[in-house]
């Protein structure tokens, strides 16, 4: 089953490439095949490791602990730097392999490596910016606290960034001196095998990032280690709710990010063109799988010269690979949840504007749909409500700004939500009143950037509510160590003395 263009992935401990510890016991390993959307190709094998992997790539994590820990941060942020000039020399066959095994265009791929190139900036300016503080208390006492890291901590990751997703973790959690073990997604397991071996080659000591692959198994036996002491999840929101809440039984440290239904809502004095261009960039880009995507458009009164600059723009869109073309998704399953939203809305009174599933193909031929418009009448379509994750554009005009907020405010999820407007009064109206972390004025996709922090609220964010990336992954991956000194005997001195 394993050839030169179908390979078998392998788990990466302790700075090599190894098959699941099952594979030499009795070659019971089971492997999922791994497919390109965009033709259904299977392009290899993904192992499913079990808890015995898990126990041996975090027993590698805990050998490298103490000298990586040891480093100053300096040291490890020099190597980091390495490891910058890597990934930027590397960038476009990383990019290669984020279009191969995820679907994206090469630019919206080429991007997610880059923007993932941020957090490692971020990350080897820590000796600048992590530094910690001192005071002194009263006369001849001082407090002062350094930051330190936690041990081996753990980073599940989605499929819908192959790069851009694992790097919002690692970076900052091995230059504050913790050691990792990472879980791909099981659908596009290739692009951080090429990452570890950056990273090896940047000088970051073997052990001190591991790769496990597989599903489940592998994220529980994660949790339940007693030498993980943190967890960090990226990926829908019950998955990230049962990690969670796993995580809080055992009272380990965690911050799992969930889904989103993002909400953008257009004032009549919108600019017309840039928020039509904004809009169908934010729902078609990555085909739509993006957390911060745009799914839910609300007009205030009926806006119809921007509805159809919108359907203008999402019609000359064409399936492709190249800048501007859009992608596939990720898979058949895919494919089925996003048409079965389109129908069901159609079905109760929804006009589909533009209509995304003549691009459908067979299932041997690729996971194919394209940008879909869909303006609604009924408040209640599961449409409106779900995360569906695919190019889907759901339009609803409201009455009034309140009647906005309060659809807005009902949802469920918090990641994003923007307000397009050309005023400053009305966009500080919207902002303070949205039930969201991470808010737009006249932006598709509202994603903060280094070093500020990323993080929804409500059911898109679970956890110790440390956002990630920024000061907050900062703060996440390190505890404080506080520490009082008195060095000359004091008169009159207090109890504190
Ligand atoms: P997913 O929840 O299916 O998978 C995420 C990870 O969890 C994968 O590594 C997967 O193998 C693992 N997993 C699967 N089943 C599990 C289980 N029962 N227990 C523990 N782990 C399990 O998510 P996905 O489909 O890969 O990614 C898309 C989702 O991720 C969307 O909901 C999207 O909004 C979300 N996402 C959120 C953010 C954010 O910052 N909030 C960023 C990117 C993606």
């Amino acid at each position: 089953m394993f050839t030169e263009d179908q390979p078998r992935i392998r788990n990466w401990i302790n700075g090599q490439f190894v098959d699941p510890v099952s594979a030499s016991a009795d070659a019971a390993v089971q492997y999922l095949p791994v497919t390109s959307p965009f033709n259904a190709r299977v392009i290899g094998h993904v192992p499913l490791s079990t808890a015995a992997d898990v126990a041996q790539a975090v027993a590698s994590a805990k050998e490298a602990f103490p000298a990586w820990s040891n480093r100053t941060l300096k040291d490890r942020a020099g190597i980091l730097i390495r490891f910058h000039s890597l990934l930027t020399k590397h960038a476009d066959q990383l990019a290669d392999m984020v279009v191969l095994e995820h679907g994206k265009n090469k630019a919206e791929a080429l991007a997610s490596v880059l923007k993932g190139q941020e957090t490692v900036e971020y990350a080897l300016s820590l000796p600048q910016v992590a530094q910690g503080k001192i005071l002194e208390v009263s006369r001849g006492i001082s407090c002062y606290d350094t930051r330190v890291p936690l041990g081996v901590v753990a980073s599940v990751v989605p499929f819908n960034f192959p790069v851009m997703v694992p790097m919002l973790t690692l970076p900052i959690a091995i230059a504050m001196g913790n050691t990792m073990v990472l879980k791909p997604s099981e659908k596009v397991p290739f692009t951080m095998t090429k990452v570890v071996e950056l990273l090896k080659e940047a000088g970051v000591p073997d052990g001190v990032v591991n790769l496990v692959h597989g599903t489940a198994e592998p994220v529980n036996a994660l949790i339940d280690h007693p030498d993980v002491k943190a967890v960090t999840f990226v990926g829908t929101s019950h998955i990230a709710e049962m990690v969670s809440q796993r995580c809080h039984k055992l009272n380990k440290r965690v911050l799992a990010l969930g889904g989103a239904k993002n909400h953008m809502i257009s004032a009549p004095d919108c600019n017309i063109e840039m928020t039509s261009t904004d809009v169908v960039n934010s729902f078609s880009g990555c085909s739509g799988q993006r957390c911060m995507a745009a799914t839910v458009l609300l007009t205030i009164g009926h806006q119809q010269a921007l509805v159809d600059k919108i359907v203008a723009k999402a019609e000359a869109l064409r399936p492709g690979s190249l800048a501007g073309e859009v992608g596939p998704v990720i898979d058949q399953a895919s494919v089925d949840k996003i048409t079965r939203y389109i129908n069901e809305a159609e079905a109760s009174g929804a006009r589909i504007l533009v209509d995304g599933r003549p691009w459908t193909k067979s299932q041997s031929e690729g996971f194919w749909v394209g940008p879909t418009v869909i303006l609604h009448t009924n408040k209640q379509d599961p449409a409106l409500h779900d995360e569906i994750f695919g190019p889907v554009l759901s339009i609803l005009a409201v009455e009034t700004a309140e009647e906005a907020i309060a659809i807005e405010n009902a949802n469920p999820y918090g990641n994003a939500a923007c307000i397009y407007t050309n005023s400053g009064a009305t966009a500080d109206h919207f902002i303070k009143r949205f039930s969201a972390g991470m808010c737009g004025v006249n932006i598709g996709v509202a994603v903060p950037r280094e070093p500020f922090s990323f993080g929804g609220w409500n059911k898109s964010r679970f956890g110790n509510h440390c956002d990630i990336t920024g000061d907050g992954g900062v703060e996440f991956f390190s505890t404080r160590r506080k520490v009082t000194t008195k060095w000359v005997p004091q008169e009159n001195a207090s109890w504190m003395s």
